[in-house]
C-alpha cells in the first residue's frame, strides 16, 4: 500500500498546498481509494498516474468546504473520462444531499452508477476478502471521521527451497501447493500444501483521520496502526487557538501517534499562516515526541 498526498493545507489553498485530499493506492496501483476531496484535486491527480476510472471509492472525513467542494468536479470528469464502474461515497449524514444538488442543479449526468453510505454510527463500513475499513467519530465543529483501513493476513508464500529439495517438477501443481491443496505426483508421491507455505504475512494497516482537535477517540481507532496521517493545522505555540477552533498541533499528532503505538506519523492539513521556512519547527516540535515523523507535501507518496 502507499499514500499520495494531493492536497495537504488547511482551510483554503495556498501556492505551496493545496486544500486536503489523500489517495490510497491498491492492489499494485490498479485500484485507488480517496480520502476528502477539496477543491481543484482533480488538477491535482493530473501531475499523478492515477486514472479517476480507477477510484472506486471516496471516504469523506467531513463536510467543511476544503474537504468537499473538489467532488461534483471530479465525479463528472470521471463520468466524461468513460468510467462506467460504480463508485461508492462514503461520508457524514449531508454527503448525498450536496452531491445530488451539485450535480443537479449543473446538469451533469453521471453514466456510471454512484451510491452512498451516510455515516451514523462508529465501527466497520466495508470489508471484503482483502481489506477491513473502521470508522470512528472525532472531535471537530461538525460531525468528522477518521477512517482506518486494515489489510487482512496475507498467506504466506511458497517455500520454493522446499519444493525444489523433494524434488516437485515446476507447473501448474505449484498452485495447487500454494492455496494449501494435496497434490500426487505421477509417481504416486503425495504432497500436502501446508507442508510447503511460509508463515502468514501480517496485512498494512493505515488510518487516515478528519480535522479534530486533541482525542483519546483518535487513540482509539488508530491503536498498532502501520502510519498514521494525522492533521496539525497549528504548531505547538498556537495550542489555545487550535483548541478553540477544533484541530490539532502537531505536538498534539505527535501525541497521538505515541499513545497508539504507531509505526510512522504524516502530519499534513497545516496552515497557510506557516511559511516553507517554519516546516524545520513544525517537523522538529512533533519528533520530540514520536522521532518517526514526517510532514506531508502535495505530490509526495509514503510507502505503507
Ligand atoms: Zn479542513
Ligand atoms: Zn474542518
Amino acid at each position: 500500500m502507499k499514500v499520495t498526498f494531493l492536497g495537504t493545507g488547511a482551510g483554503i489553498p495556498a501556492k505551496e498546498r493545496n486544500v486536503s485530499s489523500i489517495a490510497l493506492h491498491l492492489h499494485n496501483d490498479s485500484l485507488f481509494w480517496l480520502f476528502d476531496c477539496g477543491e481543484a484535486t482533480q488538477h491535482q491527480i493530473l501531475h499523478t498516474p492515477i486514472k479517476l476510472r480507477k477510484i472506486n471509492s471516496i471516504f469523506i472525513s467531513h463536510l467543511h468546504g476544503d474537504h468537499i467542494f473538489g467532488l461534483p468536479g471530479l465525479l463528472g470528469s470521471r463520468s466524461f473520462q468513460g468510467a462506467e464502474t460504480p463508485l461508492t461515497v462514503y461520508g457524514p449524514v449531508g454527503i448525498q444531499h450536496f452531491i445530488e444538488t451539485s450535480l443537479k442543479v449543473s446538469t451533469t449526468y453521471l453514466k456510471y452508477p454512484i451510491h452512498f453510505k451516510e455515516l451514523e454510527n462508529d465501527g466497520v463500513i466495508y470489508e471484503d476478502n482483502e481489506y477491513i475499513v473502521t470508522t470512528q467519530l472525532l472531535e471537530h465543529g461538525i460531525d468528522s471521521y477518521g477512517f482506518r483501513v486494515d489489510q487482512k493476513e496475507q498467506a504466506g508464500s511458497l517455500l520454493m527451497d522446499k519444493v525444489v529439495a523433494a524434488g516437485i517438477p515446476p507447473g501448474p501443481i505449484l498452485k495447487d501447493l500454494k492455496v494449501g491443496r494435496s497434490v500426487t505426483l505421477q509417481d504416486g508421491r503425495v504432497f500436502h500444501g501446508e507442508d510447503f507455505i511460509g508463515p502468514p504475512k501480517k496485512g498494512k494497516s493505515v488510518a487516515v483521520l478528519g480535522d479534530t482537535r486533541f482525542s483519546s477517540r483518535s487513540i482509539a481507532l488508530c491503536k498498532g496502526v502501520h502510519t498514521l496521517v494525522h492533521e496539525a493545522t497549528f504548531a505547538h505555540k498556537d495550542e489555545q487557538i487550535a483548541h478553540e477552533y477544533f484541530h490539532a498541533t502537531t505536538e498534539e499528532a505527535a501525541k497521538v501517534a505515541k499513545l497508539s503505538r504507531v509505526e510512522q506519523l504524516i502530519l499534513t492539513h497545516i496552515s497557510s499562516r506557516y511559511q516553507k521556512d517554519d516546516m524545520k519547527q513544525l517537523l522538529l516540535e512533533a519528533k520530540e515526541v514520536f522521532p518517526q515523523t514526517y510532514i506531508a507535501e502535495d505530490l509526495k507518496t509514503f510507502q505503507i
